[in-house]
Order: C-alpha cells, then sequence, then structure tokens
C-alpha cells in the first residue's frame, strides 16, 4: 500500500476521480510508470464504479494483459481471476467474481458482438491509445458511438505520449488530464558510424557496460524472439569466461510467448552486487515498467506488419523504430535516477532517417478481419465509419473483395450464414473458412485440429544444436507418405492425443509441450464454437483429400505453381516465392502447393505448404479462380535432380 501511495499518480487520485465523475469521457497522459495501468482501475473500483459494472482496462499486448492483473490482484491481496482477472484471445482468466478486467483490444472488440452497448461495465479505459493498433482504433470508433446512448458510461482514453490533442479532437474535445512524471536527465549516445550487425554491436555494448559502468540494470530492445533467444545464448557463453572478478550478469528475456514463470523474472529486484539485463521486445517501450533500469540499449529497430493492399500480401517486417519511439525507449533508462541510453545508430540517422511517428495499423495491414467483425456487428456503411484515420479505401475494397470470395459476404457486401458463422471464431477469416468448410467435407475433427496448430505458430518442433539428427528424424515420421505440412501437423496433434496427451512422448519426438497444451487449448475451444455454430463435430481421417479440400476453402488465395528453376509463382498477383526449408515437402516440389502464410528472410518464403490438385481451386472457388488460371498446359517438365525421389 504505502508503494502504491509513493506513485506519481497518487497525488492526483482524488482530482482524477472527481474529472471522471465530472466527464463522460477523458483523454489521460502520464509518462510511462506513472500508474495509469495499475492504479486508475484499483481508483475506480475504491470509489464504487465496480458497483454499477465491471471496470475494462485494454491492452494491445497479450503478455502486458496479464502481467498488469497478476500485478493488481496481488496488490489488492486477492487471488488472479477472481475480482481481478484477464481476458486474452483462447485465454479467459476470469470468474462471475470479477470487477476489474485486463483485456487485449481484440479482446473487448469480440465483445461487442455478444454484448454491443457492452452493458456488462460501466468503465472502458482504452490504454496504451498512442500504440494506435488496428483494434484499438476500431474500439475508439465503437465506444465513441456507445457512449451516445449510454451516458452511465464513462470512457478513459490513456496514453504514454503527449500528442494527446488528437485523441481529444476525436472524442468531441474531451478534456485532458495530465499526470506529471518522474523524469530524470539521460544522457543519449549516439554510434560514430552506422554498425553492420546490430545484435553484434548490442552484446558488445552489454559487455561494456557490464565492466565499465557503475551499477544499474540494462534494458535492450530486440525486435522478437528469435533475437532474444539469440543474445541470451551468446552473452551466457561470454560471460562464462569473465572470471569471478566480474559481477554476475541475470540475463532476462520477455517477450510474448515466454512461459507466464518466467516473465516474473523480469520484476524481480536485483540482487546486491549483481546486474540484470532485460532482453525484450517492444513491450518494454511502454506497456510493461520495469523498475532500476538505468541504461538502455536501443538498435533501433522493431519488427512491423506491412500489407500490401495491391497483391492482398502481408508481411511481418524488421523495420527502423520512428523517433517518438526512440525517445520512449530512451525515457525507460531515467525512471529511478539518470540514465544513460546507447543507439546503436548515428545521430544524423535518428535526424535524417527515423520518422516521426509510426504509421497506425489500420493503415499498414489486411483488413478482412476486422471488416468481417463491424459487418457482424451490423455495420454496414464502411466508408463512413468514424475512423479516427481512414484506412486507405483501396485496403478495404480488398478486405470486402477477400470476404466475398470466401463467401462471407454476398454481392451486396451483406453478411451471408456462411460469414455469420466465420465471425464467431475468433481467427482470421481464412482460417474460419476453412473450419465452416469443414461441415461439407466432414472432417471438422481433424481441421479444427490443424486450425489448432496453425494458431500457435511456428514453435512447435524443437531442435537441440546437440541433437539436430534426432530431432529432424523424429520430425520426418510426422511426414511419412509426403502428406504435406498441415497432414504432418495434424499427425503431430493425433499421435500425441492417442498417448493421452503425454509430455514424455513430447520429450522423445522433440515436440514442445507447451504449445501442444496451448494447441489443445485452443482446440477445446473451437469446438466449443463448434457448437454455436451447430456444426457436427465428425472425423474423416481416411480421406486426406477431404481435408485438404476444407483447407482449400478457406487458403484459395494462398496457391502457387512450380516453375522450371525450383521456385513457385503465386498464382494470382503472381510473385516469386519459395517453399520454406522447414517443410516437408521443400525436397518434394509438388507442381501445385496451397501455403498458410508468407515469410520474408532471405527470400521470399511460404510457411506450412500442402500439395494441391489445380483443379480444386476452380471446384471450391469458381468465382475467384477460371480453368485458364489453373490450366497446366503450360509448365514443363521437373528440371534434373529435383525430382520426387529428393526426399
Ligand atoms: P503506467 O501504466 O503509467 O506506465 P504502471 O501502472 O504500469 O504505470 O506501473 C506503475 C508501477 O507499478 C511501476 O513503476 C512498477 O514499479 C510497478 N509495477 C507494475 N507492474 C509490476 C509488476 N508486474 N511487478 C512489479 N512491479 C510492477
Ligand atoms: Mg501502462
Amino acid at each position: 500500500r504505502d508503494e502504491r501511495k509513493t506513485l506519481p499518480i497518487y497525488k492526483f487520485r482524488d482530482e482524477l476521480l472527481k474529472a471522471v465523475d465530472e466527464y463522460q469521457v477523458i483523454v489521460i497522459v502520464g509518462e510511462t510508470g506513472s500508474g495509469k495501468t495499475t492504479q486508475i482501475p484499483q481508483y475506480l473500483h475504491e470509489a464504487g464504479y465496480t458497483a454499477r459494472g465491471k471496470v475494462a482496462c485494454t491492452q494491445p499486448r497479450r503478455v502486458a494483459a496479464m502481467s498488469v492483473a497478476a500485478r493488481v490482484s496481488q496488490e489488492m491481496g486477492v487471488k488472479l481471476g477472481h475480482e481481478v482477472g484477464y481476458s486474452i484471445r483462447f485465454e479467459d482468466c476470469t470468474s462471475e467474481k470479477t470487477m476489474i478486467k485486463y483485456m487485449t483490444d481484440g479482446m473487448l472488440l469480440r465483445e461487442f458482438l455478444g454484448e454491443p452497448d457492452l452493458a456488462g461495465y460501466s468503465v472502458v479505459m482504452v490504454d496504451e491509445a498512442h500504440e494506435r493498433t488496428l483494434s484499438t482504433d476500431i474500439l475508439f470508433g465503437l465506444v465513441k458511438d456507445i457512449a451516445r446512448f449510454r451516458p452511465d458510461l464513462k470512457l478513459l482514453i490513456s496514453s504514454a505520449t503527449l500528442d494527446a490533442e488528437k485523441f481529444s479532437d476525436y472524442f468531441d474535445s474531451a478534456p485532458i488530464f495530465k499526470i506529471p512524471g518522474r523524469r530524470y536527465p539521460v544522457e543519449v549516445h549516439y554510434t560514430k558510424a552506422p554498425e553492420a550487425d546490430y545484435i553484434d554491436a548490442a552484446i558488445v555494448t552489454i559487455l561494456q557496460i557490464h565492466v565499465t559502468q557503475p551499477p544499474g540494470d540494462i534494458l535492450v530492445f530486440l525486435t522478437g524472439q528469435e533475437e532474444i533467444e539469440t543474445v541470451d545464448e551468446i552473452l551466457k557463453h561470454k560471460t562464462r569466461g569473465l572470471g569471478t572478478k566480474i559481477p554476475e550478469l541475470n540475463i532476462c528475456p520477455i517477450y510474448a510467448n515466454l512461459p507466464t514463470e518466467l516473465q516474473a523474472k523480469i520484476f524481480e529486484t536485483t540482487p546486491e552486487g549483481s546486474r540484470k539485463v532485460v532482453l525484450a521486445t517492444n513491450i518494454a517501450e511502454t506497456s510493461l515498467t520495469i523498475d532500476g533500469i538505468k541504461y538502455v540499449i536501443d538498435p533501433g529497430f522493431c519488427k512491423i506488419k506491412s500489407y500490401n493492399p495491391r497483391t492482398g500480401m502481408e508481411s511481418l517486417l524488421i523495420n527502423p523504430i520512428s523517433k517518438a519511439s526512440a525517445n520512449q525507449r530512451a525515457g525507460r533508462s531515467g525512471r529511478t535516477g539518470p540514465g544513460k541510453c546507447f543507439r546503436l545508430y548515428t545521430s544524423y540517422n535518428y535526424m535524417h532517417d527515423l520518422e516521426d511517428n509510426t504509421v497506425p495499423e489500420i493503415q499498414r495491414t489486411n483488413l478482412a478481419n476486422v471488416v468481417l467483425t463491424l459487418k457482424s456487428l451490423g455495420i454496414h456503411d464502411l466508408v463512413n465509419f468514424d475512423f479516427m484515420d481512414p484506412p486507405p479505401s483501396e485496403a478495404l475494397l480488398k478486405a470486402l473483395e477477400q470476404l466475398f470470395a470466401l463467401s462471407a459476404l454476398n454481392s451486396r457486401g451483406e453478411l451471408t450464414k456462411t460469414g455469420r458463422r466465420m465471425a464467431e471464431f475468433p481467427l482470421d477469416p481464412m482460417l474460419s473458412k476453412m473450419i465452416v468448410a469443414s461441415e461439407k467435407y466432414k472432417c471438422s475433427d481433424e481441421v479444427m485440429s490443424i486450425a489448432s496448430m496453425l494458431s500457435i505458430g511456428n514453435s512447435i518442433f524443437y531442435r537441440p544444436k546437440d541433437k539436430q539428427v534426432h530431432a529432424d528424424n523424429a520430425r520426418l515420421n510426422f511426414h511419412t507418405g509426403n502428406v504435406g505440412d498441415h497432414i504432418a501437423l495434424l499427425n503431430v496433434y493425433n499421435s500425441w492425443r492417442e498417448t493421452d496427451f503425454s509430455t514424455q512422448w513430447c520429450y522423445e519426438n522433440y515436440i514442445q509441450v507447451r504449445s501442444m497444451k496451448r494447441a489443445r487449448d485452443i482446440r477445446d475451444q473451437l469446438e466449443g464454437l463448434m457448437e454455436r455454430v451447430e456444426i457436427e463435430v465428425c472425423s474423416n481421417a481416411s480421406d486426406l483429400d477431404a481435408i485438404k479440400k476444407a483447407i482449400t476453402s478457406g487458403f484459395f488465395h494462398h496457391s502457387a505453381r512450380l516453375q522450371k528453376n525450383g521456385s513457385y509463382r503465386t498464382v494470382k498477383n503472381p510473385q516469386t516465392v519459395f517453399i520454406h526449408p522447414s517443410s516437408g515437402l521443400a525436397q518434394l516440389l509438388p507442381r501445385w502447393v496451397i501455403y498458410h502464410e508468407l515469410v520474408l528472410t532471405t527470400k521470399e518464403y511460404m510457411r506450412q505448404v500442402t500439395e494441391l490438385k489445380p483443379e480444386w481451386l476452380v471446384e471450391i472457388a469458381p468465382h475467384y479462380y477460371q480453368l485458364k488460371d489453373v490450366d497446366d498446359a503450360g509448365s514443363k517438365k521437373l528440371p534434373k535432380g529435383q525430382g520426387r525421389a529428393a526426399l
């Protein structure tokens, strides 16, 4: 309790509550760490708002929602999931008792589907508004709308950046409540020349700080799990050789898929005489406050999604950050005392190359999912929807086209029965279409398993450095018969299910048990939703073509045809792509394939690939493919050495 009183926001508690009482919408601005996320919902609870309905607090990131809920339940001395809970996709940790609910912005968006006026809530706090995620931007429009006919509903829009006028203007000149933060001077250092390899440079900088600088923890911003694991490994190796004169360096990674037990580690106070280095994704920029950071290392990059509405291709790319991000990152070092920020780029770069602000996600993403959600909320006129920054009309049109091709919308742009069923699933429209289509092919059991496995991403198999051959062999077992990656995922799931979900089995097969458990949870939820959309769960395991046709029903946009040189060409919007080396079909090179996603590394790779019969495209999506698209006569024999015998 005493600690709560030391937070900058505490002095403004009464003033803030008075403002909430007086105004329906308030924009709140305060430095990261001032106590917005953890304290405001508690103040509202103490002031009695939760007696009238829940307090929702949205976060752009899953990890933040979980971690903050855990912290607040601790502060209130209640069990997580009781009075204080969180809700993220596929994981609902709330109960009847829950009064303060932290949730991802995407989850609140989905709650509109079941409760369009959010009747169960007395306050909605859209937190981290400056992040401008797609879901947050859509929430703005929706909450602004319901506030008109629910005068009792309070809206708080909170942001860590100081350009709050835009939010205020959007919400009809809502008052801005500023919480002055504590801020100590931060010394910013740039590199003299551009760094060739920022990972390398980051490691060198960490070690230099550790060896030469006074006590204080280090925070390093990296772009994703893979980079964090690489740096973690190299650091462990290098510090082993430093000898006993150098203090201990505790390495704490934090990223979205890190197991919850390990996430807590970043908040532990560093023991006297040692130093902590936190390797974090963008999550530590404003979403999570870590105390004791004195040094920030900023390589200047983050992963961002970009979308080309012309081709319909979406990719996750490593991009330079904006000036606003760079300043946020630097600020993380000056919270508890003077800090230092080491930018691994030149001051010229900063001045001339970085954009002022990150482009809002709505302007660089595929909108199919959002359009489907809005349509199922009865919002038909998307062009006149009250967007803070409207998406490019080309992207909106592309989304409508895609949903039409998936038969989710009819030619008048209205939701079809298929579309209504699809909207029930918290998945991308292509995945939900695949599930809905499984009814026709009588293989919903298999397709749900595949969808769940695809939803957990790329973390099913692991490949320890010293046992790569074993791991690869174990993995090949699931590909017997060259069934393709989707069916291989199904084989993994079913084999695990047959062992009664054995952990030992996962070890023996080099499969991450944590990912499998997550897949099982997701699958359980999908199965629950099947009942809602009245699709019978039935199995058709022996008919692989039926399963592949169901997959094709969702993913026919993602078809590609083999070229003479072993590359592939996507059928619509032709582009050269390759089968990812991790695919079971990488050596086999079937003439026609369908893929789950494209990832750009050294080349544009298709990940999760299955062989396809071209006539299926015309059969399944006749409005999208004509015979001439799939006419096979033009393609030549395979070049030597790249034949079927290769696997
Ligand atoms: P804001 O939302 O304004 O950035 P927060 O409410 O997230 O601020 O954080 C306020 C303070 O609460 C931080 O300074 C931090 O010390 C503490 N805090 C937040 N989350 C945790 C946690 N999981 N463990 C320990 N301390 C935390
Ligand atoms: Mg916060």
